[in-house]
């Protein structure tokens, strides 16, 4: 190595691409853990879903649900079957701050409106009218097979859980698109994001009528005697229904190389997983109190009682002192959260080798370089961000570094290209030092979305050692 070239490898920062940086063995535990992960997507398609695969990963790992009489290290919270809070007490007081990593099981989505059902007039087929949920191209949803996922709450509070479209023997649905023979004047005269109409995304529910033909709207009716016989449903049961379409099938392996995965809702149950299973399998005698929240509704703005801006992990956290048998009166509880330390697990938007052009190289995340810290989200001049703190920023650095976490630096886009936020600034306002950290994946809020298998074990490590160390 000449004078210069040692010069310059001492002085300059250069990010680590994982598959060159790692030992074999490590590459292998990278690919190694992401088969876990994949089945794990198959099985969360939904934020339900998503608390119903923990609510049976908690008990499996015998951790306790808080304010029951037992007391336990391991103990969580699961909120309206929406949100959860998963915590292990360490040795230090809680009121001394705990570590959060916080990520949202909410993924960009259509749902179906209360009351969806209709036959058309025009061509006597069932359908069902739809509402869309967070941040879509709503063009990539149309012809493409879709599964139905929800629940239905029957009079009794009975919930009738439905999945329809993931089975190899389920019918799938879809949103019929225009031909392009007939598109001129509909679509291509028109703005990508006018294209497709949220009133034209229609699903295509049933189209064989009731065979008595004096009957009105009889592929309706016949479409209700089915739900009927599946589900013991009335039409009234759609009202306060909760149903979401999201596409059919599993998460799978992609690239010759298979160093990727492409699925649906990896933004954001890549951090909800990997953070999961950090504090799964973080060392016994932590320092601090490690938490992971799984929150509901960042695609919306975090609002409603089971985003980030409602109170549920605040008043977990008075519960995990008083747990603890600590002072919980609502002084106590400010310093706690003052003193703590939120990692915002959220993805980032990788550069994209077809469209370059958004980034800025220098700034931007680079798939498989390893899990993005973000000082700042938002659009602009930074509007609506966090913006981290250098001292805090530089302390997970120095942790990861000295753990040999595969971490890059990573903004959103050009500065002036657009924007976006995470859950990050709601933590913020509490008091604690957040930063975001996650990996960069490609179509974000796509059907698919691709990340790399070295980002994924890398978020994984990431969360780990912040548990650990921090
Ligand atoms: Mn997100
Ligand atoms: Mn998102």
């Amino acid at each position: 190595m000449s004078k210069a070239e040692e010069l310059s490898k001492k002085l300059s920062y250069q990010r680590k691409n994982f598959w060159k940086e790692t030992s074999k063995k490590e590459r292998k535990t990278a690919f190694d853990f992401s088969e876990k992960y994949k089945i794990f997507l198959d099985e969360c398609k939904t934020e339900r879903e998503t608390i119903e695969f923990y609510k049976n990963e908690l008990v499996k790992r015998e951790f306790l649900e808080i304010n029951k009489d037992k007391k336990s290290k391991n103990i969580y919270r699961i909120s309206r079957n929406k949100n959860a809070a998963i915590a292990v007490i360490g040795k230090k007081p809680v009121s001394e701050g705990v570590n959060i990593v916080v990520s949202h099981i909410d993924a960009p989505r259509v749902d179906l409106k209360q009351n969806p059902l209709y036959e058309d007039k025009t061509t006597n087929l069932g359908l069902m009218k739809t509402h869309y949920y967070g941040g879509i191209k709503k063009y990539q949803w149309m012809s493409t097979p879709l599964a139905i996922h929800g629940v239905f709450i029957k009079e009794n509070g009975d919930v009738i859980d439905v999945s329809i479209g993931e089975d190899d023997n389920d019918p799938v649905f879809v949103m019929p698109d225009l031909l392009p023979h007939l598109a001129r004047k509909e679509q291509y005269t028109k703005k990508l994001g006018d294209a497709i109409e949220a009133g034209k995304m229609n699903l295509m529910f049933n189209s064989i009528p009731y065979p008595d033909e004096d009957v009105k709207e009889a592929v309706k009716l016949n479409a209700l005697i089915l739900l009927n016989e599946k589900y013991n449903i009335i039409e009234e049961n759609f009202l306060s229904a909760e149903l979401e379409l999201v596409p059919a099938g599993k998460a799978r392996d992609a690239c010759i190389d298979k160093s990727m995965v492409l699925g649906y809702g990896q933004d954001d149950r890549i951090c909800a997983y990997t953070s999961a299973q950090a504090i799964f399998d973080a060392e016994i005698n932590i320092g601090r109190t490690a938490i992971v929240y799984l929150a509901d509704k960042e695609e919306i703005g975090s609002e409603g009682n089971t985003g980030a801006k409602s109170i549920f992990i605040i008043d977990f956290i008075a519960d995990l002192l008083k747990h603890n048998g600590e002072p919980f009166d609502s002084v106590t509880l400010r310093k706690t959260l003052i003193n703590s330390q939120v990692l915002s697990a959220d993805v980032n938007a990788a550069i994209n080798p077809n469209f370059p052009n958004v980034h800025e190289k220098e700034n931007a995340v680079h798939l498989g370089f390893g899990v993005s810290l973000t000082k700042f989200t938002g659009s602009g001049g930074k509007s609506s961000s966090n913006d981290a703190n250098a001292e805090f920023n530089s302390k997970i650095i120095k942790i990861f570094n000295k753990e040999k976490v595969n971490w890059q630096t990573g903004e959103l886009g050009k500065v002036d290209e657009g924007g976006g936020g995470t859950i990050a600034k709601f933590m913020a306002e509490y008091g604690a030092e957040v930063i975001d950290c996650g990996p960069g994946i490609l179509g974000m809020h796509s059907l698919y979305e691709l990340s790399s298998k070295a980002d994924i074990y890398s978020s994984y490590k990431a969360y780990k050692v912040f548990f650990e160390n921090a």
